[in-house]
C-alpha cells in the first residue's frame, strides 16, 4: 500500500541551496529525500559499475544520461512510496525528458500524488562565490555540506572537520571553477523547457529567493505549503 501524498521537486542551479533546504525538511518535518547528485557521488566513491560509467561525466560538469537517472529514481520511488508520505526529489528531473518520464511513471503508479515544484532563484555571480567556498564531508554516509564564507551560519565549528561525524571536509571535484561554469550553462540550457513543461501540465511552481538565509526560506516553505512544526 502506498503512503505517498506529496512530491516536492527541488529545482534550481547548483549551489542554490536545494540540499540544505532538503536537509531541514528531513530533520524537522520527517520528509525523505533523494539527491541524485549525492547518490551518484556514492556510486563513484564505491566504484560500482554505475560509478565507473558516470565518473568522468560528473567531474566535467555534464549531465548523466536521462535513461540511467530515470531508472534509478523511479525504482527508488517505488520503494520509498510504501513508507513515506512526503518525498523530496533534489536535482531530478533536470531535463524535459526526465520530467516526462517522471510524469508518466506517476500517472501510471501514483496518480493521486500531488507534485509541487520548489524553484530556488539566485544570480550566477552569487553561485560562483558560494560554490567556490563550499566543502562537503567526505564520509560516504554523511556528505553534510558547509560553507567557508565569512559569517555564514553553515561554517564548520572546526576548520576541515565535519561537526556531525568528524569526517574530513573536502571540495567537490565538480565545484572547481571550470566545472561550475559548465554546470551553470547546462542548468540554464534546460531551465526554460522544464518550466514550460510544468506550466503546460498545470503543476504548481513556487518561487523562493535562494539568496535568503536557509532558515528564512524554510519558514516560507512551511507557510506556503501549510506545514507546521510541533
Ligand atoms: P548535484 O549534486 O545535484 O549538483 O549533481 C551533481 C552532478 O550529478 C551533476 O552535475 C550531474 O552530472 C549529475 N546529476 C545529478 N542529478 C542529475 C540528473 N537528474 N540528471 C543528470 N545528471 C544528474
Amino acid at each position: 500500500m502506498s503512503k505517498l501524498k506529496n512530491i516536492f521537486v527541488f529545482f534550481g542551479p547548483p549551489g542554490s541551496g536545494k540540499g540544505t533546504l532538503a536537509w531541514l525538511c528531513v530533520k524537522r518535518l520527517g520528509f525523505v529525500q533523494l539527491s541524485t547528485g549525492s547518490l551518484f557521488r556514492r556510486h563513484i566513491n564505491e566504484q560500482t559499475d554505475i560509478g565507473k560509467q558516470i565518473d568522468f561525466t560528473i567531474r566535467s560538469g555534464k549531465l548523466v544520461e536521462d535513461s540511467v537517472v530515470s531508472k534509478i529514481v523511479t525504482e527508488w520511488l517505488e520503494n520509498a512510496a510504501h513508507e513515506h508520505s512526503s518525498i523530496i526529489l533534489d536535482g531530478y528531473p533536470r531535463t524535459k525528458n526526465q520530467a516526462e518520464t517522471l510524469s508518466q511513471f506517476l500517472s501510471e503508479k501514483f496518480s493521486s500524488v500531488k507534485v509541487c515544484i520548489v524553484r530556488l532563484q539566485i544570480s550566477d555571480e552569487k553561485l560562483v562565490e558560494r560554490l567556490g567556498k563550499r566543502v562537503v564531508c567526505a564520509e560516504k554516509s554523511c556528505q553534510k555540506v558547509y560553507s567557508l564564507i565569512e559569517n555564514s551560519s553553515h561554517k564548520p565549528k572546526q576548520t576541515g572537520t565535519c561537526d556531525i561525524c568528524v569526517g574530513k571536509l573536502i571540495q567537490r571535484k565538480d565545484d572547481a571553477p571550470e566545472a561550475v561554469k559548465k554546470r551553470l550553462a547546462v542548468y540554464h540550457s534546460h531551465e526554460n523547457e522544464l518550466i514550460d513543461f510544468y506550466g503546460e501540465n498545470g503543476v504548481t511552481i513556487e518561487d523562493f529567493n535562494a539568496a535568503d538565509l536557509v532558515e528564512r526560506i524554510f519558514e516560507k516553505f512551511l507557510c506556503r505549503f501549510g506545514f507546521s512544526i510541533r
